[in-house]
């Protein structure tokens, strides 16, 4: 572990001299001669942190000993994930499964690292996670691939809008040259339009191949707006006009996918759904009914699922995916379809925008959770890892919805919050 706390054993000079400049360092904090982001010019990435940290200890009268204590390595996080870094928070991380996985990309038997502090949400996993294998595993399909970006231009008039529309159309291919200049990997696959008043959305999507891809897109979309821009007068307003729709629960996102688009079923007999959840496929089918769809539906909400988001969300936070997107990953549709031998138990989930290189992916301990699943880095061809990584986080989403649904229509959700999740 590497201990943060800034003094090196056997070293008092040093230390003391440590020391001197923190104190030197803090005042100058104190009296704005040097801003908190500028340490790391002065500083190695971990003094850097080491003394932000004892100023915000300083200022807040908190100790932070604890979130000075971390063992991954900072020099690269400095750069790319964390400004103003003072240390870690240390999110549980337990493992589901193993999970046997049947898609177009992943195939095998998987332990599914979780990152949470719910209490009985891995135990509940972890029997959907059986209950998939028993019945042979789960069939995964990734449906549609593409990460979006949506600039938006002001025109004119709704004739100029029109234009502006027309013109895009038109110029398909040079705009998709323009975006694809920028990057070596992403691939320009689609291009929509849509007017509002005199407002345009030029809605771009890309294979973004093993990056989730947002950085990526936004700077291949930023060429396409200069020329879309230079080339029909309409000023362009913003780089992201919310149609993209990133982070926000959105129809759009919905209908038309974001990310991957992830299909996952699961086909249960009679006697599994007895033992295992120890109720019957009309239960499971009545409660999935009036609680995932009707009950979604009066609720007007834009998913219908018991809780895809806490699957989501703690597979993003193990294996370093943008914790915010987990939004997207409560869009999902449960279904039950009743068989003759019982059940079709289904998640659909549109929009997944996950990737296995970029953004936290690197970031030591969440790279160790990608290889457990055998999808850290760029795949072979480039793409396969992220799709895998899309496919095994359906798996895991549909033994969420599959073991909540049974503790439900067995009347034990609450006697297993009571055993697991509390103090
Ligand atoms: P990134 O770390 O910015 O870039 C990933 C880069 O990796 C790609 O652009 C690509 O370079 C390279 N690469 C190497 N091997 C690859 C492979 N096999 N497949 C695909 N690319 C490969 O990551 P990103 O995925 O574009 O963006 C994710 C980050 O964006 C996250 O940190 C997220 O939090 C953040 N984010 C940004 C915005 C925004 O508006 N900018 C919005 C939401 C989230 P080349 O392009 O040169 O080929």
């Amino acid at each position: 572990m590497a201990d943060d706390t800034g003094h090196r054993e056997g070293n008092g000079a040093k230390a003391g001299q440590d020391n001197d400049r923190d104190t030197i360092i803090k005042n100058r904090l104190k009296d704005g001669s040097i801003k908190l982001y500028e340490l790391e010019k002065e500083f190695t990435p971990a003094d850097a942190v080491r003394v932000r940290r004892g100023y915000i200890e300083q200022e807040t009268g908190t100790k932070l000993d604890k979130i000075g204590t971390f063992s991954i390595d900072i020099e690269r996080v400095v750069k790319r994930n964390c400004e103003n870094m003072i240390g870690t928070v240390q999110v549980p991380v337990g493992v589901a499964g193993p999970v046997r996985v049947n898609g177009g990309f992943a195939q095998g038997d998987y332990w599914l690292p979780l990152a949470t502090t719910e209490g009985a949400l891995i135990a509940s996993v972890n029997r959907g996670c059986n209950a998939i294998t028993k019945a042979g595993g789960a069939e995964v399909r990734i449906l549609h691939d593409g990460m979006t970006r949506a600039p938006v231009f002001a025109t004119e008039s709704v004739a100029h809008a029109a234009r502006v529309c027309d013109w895009v159309k038109e110029h398909r291919n040079e705009l998709k040259t323009a975006a694809e200049s920028t990057t070596s990997h992403g691939k320009l696959t689609d291009i929509v339009t849509f007017v509002a008043g005199t407002s345009v959305y030029v809605r771009l999507e890309f294979d973004t191949k093993d990056a989730m891809g947002m950085n990526m897109v936004t700077i291949a979309s930023a060429k396409v707006a200069d020329l879309i821009s230079q080339a029909t007068s309409a000023r362009l307003i913003a780089l992201s006009g919310n149609m993209c729709a990133d982070k926000k629960p959105a129809a759009i996102n919905g209908i038309m996918g974001r990310g991957r688009s992830v299909v996952a079923g699961v086909a249960l007999s009679n006697e599994l759904i007895s033992k295992v959840f120890k109720t019957d496929a009309k239960s499971l089918v009545e409660v999935n009914y009036r609680k995932n769809l009707v009950g979604s539906a009066r609720a007007g909400a834009m998913g219908f699922n018991a809780h895809a988001a806490n699957v989501v969300a703690a597979m993003f936070i193990a294996c370093g995916q943008d914790a915010a997107h987990a939004i997207d990953g409560s869009t999902c549709i449960t279904t039950i379809d009743l068989t003759d031998t019982g059940v079709y138990v289904a998640v659909t989930l549109p929009s997944l925008p996950v990737g296995t290189v970029g953004g936290g992916t690197g970031v030591d301990t969440q790279a160790e959770c990608l290889r457990i699943l055998g999808v850290a880095g760029g795949g072979t061809p480039p793409g396969t890892n992220a799709k895998k990584l899309g496919e095994i986080i359906g798996a895991a989403v549909l033994a969420g919805e599959l073991s909540l649904l049974g503790a439900l229509a067995a009347q034990h959700l609450a006697r297993a919050h009571q055993q697991l999740g509390r103090g």
